[in-house]
């Protein structure tokens, strides 16, 4: 090769190199992946070089859990140009669903895989974070949000601080119901003879204190009056609620924070009603809540499960002028001269933050249900609660807000205290125990379906490989209008193997491999109660509909780790209590993450009333100066 030539080639060479590299092919491109509910459609945009914008054009996702990964994902798509990237800590599936459709839009485009499947570089910010507010709750959960939204409306400033990507922590997948007392849609029901004989055998209870005693005296008067009325419809109220609250956690609460608790609770119906949620008109017993007070939530209009538990406050609290700081995670309550005064902790990308609180600091972290270690340090009922055993929980339910307040001096409370609970392995169909009959693997019922959840757990741990069936009929169904609670269509489901659906007894015995002979009998004994008004061998009180509309329906069940009881010690105010009986000045807490309200067995529905409720008390009194 001549010398000229070479140094031809050798511009041409450098010429190329300059120029951009043909990447795509320019146009926009859509492609869809699986997502949490349904398939989420994208959109890409490219020149010939690089990726100008993305899209999610259609998506089914769960407002608040995937609302960041919606926003967030398509812009670092676009400044990364690669869909190599971390998925939003909560909203896995909405992710991953968005950068596989991305990538698979992108191939469409005519990109190479490695060259969009790159992971950025992590640069991390060395500079700590600082923020300042008046009042800095920590947990973007129902009892933080609403904390947040009282403490906004009192004019205070409001820094909320959540760990993962998403609003909502375990109050988002709640399986929804919230009890309290709601005398115009009781006066809809009508009282049961096994309904007044437990009020009857709740009166008749030696008082263990002055404020129980205070209970059964409220409630004998107002049942005098009831009587007097000649009135048929569910008898009810506060006093009643926290009676039952405190007698089904075997009297080991707080008898002056379950009072706070049971009268906040018949507000916190109302609260949420004014903010816009929808209870469905007709009042129910969730599973273990002993009395027909649960409010369930319609899916409209802030979407399946407990998103209205926690959305129509978080969209208050944040039109109000909340911030919410994702992707921070707490470790540390700064505590001065024995006030609480901020926190401190890391930011995913491992950044350093504090955030001072002129007023008030609120730990609405949330229960420990997620968290293996301290699920058995502190166990002392269940025979075990290693990571073999399942929990309901979101993952994130690790007790870091109990860790951080015992540092802070705060006492702990109730802490052996777990509650498990029988639920399905995959779905349930509902919340709801009115219609639900369980059966052990020999097609027997072997507990009363409506009594207390550690009764019914241990009960379903006893069983043959501790499994039971869980089995409901067209009732139910048409009740829940075709879809699960939790939104998911049920014929979809039974497509899927996830539910049994079965025209006859007979068939539905057959699929869970019982003897067709055995369970029709259980089912005839069980309907013949139902007629009755009466379980003679459980003693079961709670009936709904005969199981006899075909097709039936099953699915397998089995006990997990749900709720823990115990946690930081707090007064009627939200207040934190040291361990020397003391108020830590500046410190509050509210939600799954205190102890002494639902005692050794929260009653279910209980929950969602408690976040609520002390949630709006820990706002309120955190703001005020
Ligand atoms: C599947 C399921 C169904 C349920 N159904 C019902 C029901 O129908 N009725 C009922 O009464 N109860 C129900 N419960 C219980 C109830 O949902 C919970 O007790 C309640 O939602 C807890 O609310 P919370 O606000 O205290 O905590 P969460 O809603 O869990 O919120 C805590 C928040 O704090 C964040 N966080 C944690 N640590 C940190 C940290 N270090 N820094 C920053 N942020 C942090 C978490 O990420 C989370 O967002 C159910 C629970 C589950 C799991």
């Amino acid at each position: 090769m001549t010398k000229r030539l070479m140094s031809l080639l050798a511009l041409i060479l450098a010429l190329s190199l300059s120029l951009p590299a043909l990447a795509y092919t320019p146009g926009e491109y859509e492609a869809s992946a699986k997502g949490y509910i349904a398939d989420v459609v994208v959109k890409v945009t490219v020149d010939d070089e690089r990726i100008t914008k993305v899209e999610v054009i259609k998506h089914e996702e769960t407002a608040g859990i995937s609302d960041l990964a919606i926003e967030k994902l398509p812009e670092e798509i676009v400044k990364e140009q690669s869909v190599a990237l971390d998925v939003v800590s909560g909203a896995t599936s909405t992710s991953n669903a968005i950068l596989a459709a991305a990538k698979a839009a992108l191939l469409d485009a005519g990109a190479k895989e490695e060259d969009i499947t790159k992971a950025p570089e992590k640069t991390g910010n060395a500079e700590p974070l600082a923020y300042e507010a008046d009042v800095v709750i920590v947990g973007a959960g129902g009892a933080g949000m609403t904390a947040a939204l009282e403490a906004v409306k009192s004019g205070a400033s409001v820094l909320v601080l959540e760990k993962t990507g998403i609003l909502g922590g375990n109050t988002i997948v709640a399986g929804s119901a919230l009890n309290g007392t709601d005398t115009p849609r009781q006066k809809l029901l009508t009282m049961s003879d096994s309904e007044m004989s437990k009020i009857e055998e709740a009166l008749a209870l030696e008082p263990k204190n002055d404020i129980m005693k205070g209970w059964q005296d409220e409630i004998r008067a107002a049942l005098d009056a009831y009587k007097a009325e000649g009135a048929t419809y569910l008898f009810d109220l506060p006093a009643l609620h926290a009676l039952q609250t405190y007698v089904g956690g075997d009297y080991v609460a707080d008898a002056a924070v379950v009072d706070a608790f049971a009268r906040g609770a018949e507000q916190s119906a109302v609260y949420l009603e004014e903010l816009g949620t929808v209870w469905v008109e007709e009042l129910t017993a969730a599973v273990g809540a002993t009395w027909r007070r649960s409010h369930m939530p319609s899916a409209e209009p802030w979407g399946p499960k407990g998103a209205s538990f926690v959305l129509p406050q978080a969209t208050k609290a944040i039109e109000l002028g909340a911030q919410v700081v994702y992707e921070h995670k707490a470790d540390t309550i700064i505590m001065e001269d024995g006030r609480a005064v901020g926190v401190s902790g890391l930011t995913t990308e491992g950044t350093p933050f504090t955030a001072k609180a002129s007023s008030g600091v609120i730990i609405a972290t949330g229960g420990f249900g997620a968290n293996v270690e301290m699920r058995m340090k502190y166990n002392k009922h269940w025979a075990y609660l290693g990571p073999e055993v399942r929990t309901s929980n979101v993952a994130t339910a690790t007790g870091d807000g109990i860790v951080m307040a015992e540092k802070a001096g705060a006492n702990l409370v109730g802490m052996e205290w777990i509650q498990m609970l029988t639920r399905a392995d995959e779905q349930d169909f509902s919340a709801s125990i009115d219609n639900l009959v369980f059966i052990n693997k020999e097609g027997k019922r072997f507990v009363r379906e409506d009594g207390r959840r550690d009764e019914i757990a241990g009960a379903t741990l006893s069983q043959t490989d501790a499994k039971i069936i869980e089995i409901t009929d067209s009732h139910e169904i048409e009740r829940l209008g075709g879809k699960t609670y939790a939104g998911f269509d049920i014929e979809e489901l039974c497509q899927k193997g996830i539910f049994v659906k079965a025209d006859s007894v007979e068939e539905l015995a057959k699929a869970f491999s019982i003897d067709p002979a055995v369970l029709q009998q259980t089912i005839d004994t069980y309907n013949a109660a139902v007629e009755a008004g009466k379980d003679e061998e459980f003693g079961r009180q709670v009936f709904g509909n005969k199981l006899d509309k075909a097709p039936y329906y099953g699915f397998y069940a089995g006990a997990q780790v749900h709720h823990t009881m115990g946690g930081i010690q707090i007064n009627s105010k939200a207040e934190v209590i040291d361990t020397n009986g003391q108020v830590i000045p500046g410190l509050y807490a509210a939600g799954e993450v205190t102890g002494g309200i639902h005692g050794a067995n929260r009653l279910g529905g209980n929950a969602i009333a408690d976040i609520v409720t002390f949630g709006r008390i820990a706002g309120q009194n955190a703001s005020a100066k």
